[in-house]
């Protein structure tokens, strides 16, 4: 990537080789499109892809997902690792997840609710880290032919008749499609005009590392006090929520250990002491959505087109999400396989989900606010946090257990992300998705469904045969993005197949 002007007309053009950037690429190079990648950091160490605080909590959807693209077995950090935060206890007594700071044991979840979960289904959660999923989608990426020049941030572009030229500083690339995932300051929906509307941030949060002369005057666990809240999870390990309308955040200003001490000294009202800050990061829970994912051929997804507060841990999953959701409606449109409207669906879809993530978010800092009102309602969310069922609801939102889509079919698993079914060889659904197409699964081998399938080409692939249980359906259409656009038990309205599949995929 030497030269001022590159003269290969790529089909996508994708601005940031983040998780969700690199991800998009995989799923648009595994469906044969040309790809390029421009990143404004040198290389993966620069310091603008450090990432101090990078552990992360997958959801279902996000699991699933690199299940069905054969990457989920190149997830080693959860193998190992022990999040003291997340984690701590044994047993019925470890924590999984919270609310609002809210503890959610894992004893008091109620797995068997979830009726569409199956023994093959993946965990529901588990923790990776932001470097080892950047590493995993490069190294895919780099296999499937996705080109990456770092050191090439966008800087402006245009979009001209069918075209999008993009420019970094003074050289110049030309793309079909243009997408933005260069995370929360996206340039690409700067300068695209998107209207990103939302929430002002309550407080600036702090994650840190610090060394403490006398950590015996901090409680232990989280801490809501008059002022804001701190939690030691482990030694050495804080972080605050100091809500002063996330000033210190937005001042731009260097994170030190005095201001740290301060902060802390004030939040916990003690004179603690920090002797060393080793690690320290802020953040806020300003809230803002970008009201419309698409302009003419230029498209957002993940910190680009959504930004919350990291409480929950939301943020990488509905970016995965906005990926695994784009990449095969853009691949069909290039290769001219979108069904009229296609396209339309991603903002349709993803939209609602993104508003539902960012509501979550501002539920909990409602929930944490330093006043006697959000105590009173946190002590309330305690109680419900302790039932089987608040905990089972709780961690099922946070998890993505239920997130669908609305597609207007009268099954009830439609929309639903496609349960992990077993077949009588041992493998799985997910198993035979790797290779990014819809299938038309059909657990009686109905002579003509096999027919049906073959209509729509390589877009769809027929699979049939029983599984170890089949959830008392029969047939299932499901897409490349592994959602179930149309399930049936009994006997098969064949029309109302073909009716479904035409939404998806050309024939
Ligand atoms: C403290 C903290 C904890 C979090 N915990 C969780 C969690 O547990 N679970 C969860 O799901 N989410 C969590 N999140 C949110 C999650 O980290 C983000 O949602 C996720 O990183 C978004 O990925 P992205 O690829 O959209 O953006 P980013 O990760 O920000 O990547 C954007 C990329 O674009 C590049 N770039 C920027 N500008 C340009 C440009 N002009 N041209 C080219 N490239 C550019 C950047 O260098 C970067 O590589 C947390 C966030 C924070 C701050």
């Amino acid at each position: 990537m030497t030269t001022a002007q590159n003269h290969k007309l790529y089909d996508v053009i994708i601005a940031g080789a983040g998780p969700v950037g690199l991800f998009l690429a995989c799923e648009l190079a595994l469906a044969k499109c040309s790809v390029l990648i421009l990143e404004k950091a040198d290389d993966v160490n620069s310091p603008l892809k450090a990432r101090p605080f990078g552990i992360r909590g997958l959801s279902s959807l996000s699991i699933e997902s690199l299940h069905r693209r054969g990457m989920y077995d190149d997830l080693e950090l959860h193998k190992t690792f022990k999040n003291p935060h997340q984690h701590a206890g044994e047993g019925a007594q470890r924590q999984v997840g919270h609310f609002a700071g809210i503890p959610l044991l894992a004893g008091n979840i109620d797995q068997s609710q979830w009726k569409h979960r199956l023994p093959s289904s993946t965990e529901p959660s588990l923790m990776s880290e932001m470097r080892e999923l950047e590493n995993i989608f490069t190294c895919r990426a780099k296999a499937l032919g996705v080109e990456i020049g770092f050191g090439l941030p966008i800087t402006g572009f245009e979009q001209i008749g069918d075209f999008v030229t993009v420019q970094s500083a003074d050289q110049t690339f030309c793309s079909k499609w243009l997408v933005g995932c260069d995370g929360s300051r996206s340039v690409v929906r700067k300068l695209g005009g998107f209207e990103f509307a939302g929430t002002e941030p309550e407080f600036t949060g702090y994650t840190t590392m610090v060394d403490i002369a006398d950590p015996e005057k901090l409680k232990p666990g989280r801490n809501v006090t008059g002022r804001g809240m701190y939690l030691q999870s482990q030694p050495g390990y804080v972080t605050i929520q100091d809500f002063d309308s996330g000033a210190f955040h937005n001042s731009g200003q260097d994170i030190t250990l005095e201001h740290v001490q301060s902060v802390l000294r004030r939040i916990s009202d003690t004179d603690v002491t920090i002797t060393a800050l080793r690690a320290a990061t802020t953040w806020t829970d300003r809230a803002r959505q970008a009201t419309t994912y698409r302009n003419g051929r230029v498209f957002l997804a993940g910190d680009a087109a959504h930004i919350h507060s990291p409480l929950g841990g939301q943020g990488l999953n509905l970016g995965l999400g906005d990926a695994m959701n784009l990449g095969w409606k853009l691949a069909a449109t290039i290769h001219h396989k979108a069904p009229e409207g296609l396209l339309d669906t991603y903002f349709a879809e993803r939209y609602p989900l993104g508003m539902q993530v960012l509501d979550w978010s501002r539920a909990q800092v409602e929930v944490m606010k330093p006043n006697a009102s959000a105590r009173a309602l946190n002590a309330i969310m305690r109680d419900l946090a302790n039932t089987r069922d608040g905990a089972t609801y709780f961690a099922s939102r946070v998890w993505g257990i239920y997130t669908h889509y609305d597609l207007g079919n009268c099954h009830p698993l439609s929309g639903y992300s496609v349960s992990n079914f077993e077949f009588e060889d041992g493998t799985t659904i997910g198993e035979l998705m790797h290779d990014g197409r819809g299938v038309l699964l059909d657990f009686n081998g109905d002579e003509s469904l096999g027919k049906l399938a073959a209509e729509y080409g390589d877009q769809l692939k027929y699979v049939s045969g029983p599984a170890k249980d089949q959830l008392g359906l029969s047939v299932l259409l499901i897409r490349p993005d592994g959602i179930i656009a149309w399930a049936n038990v009994g006997n098969t309205n064949i029309n109302e197949l073909k009716a479904s599949a035409n939404r998806w995929f050309i024939s």
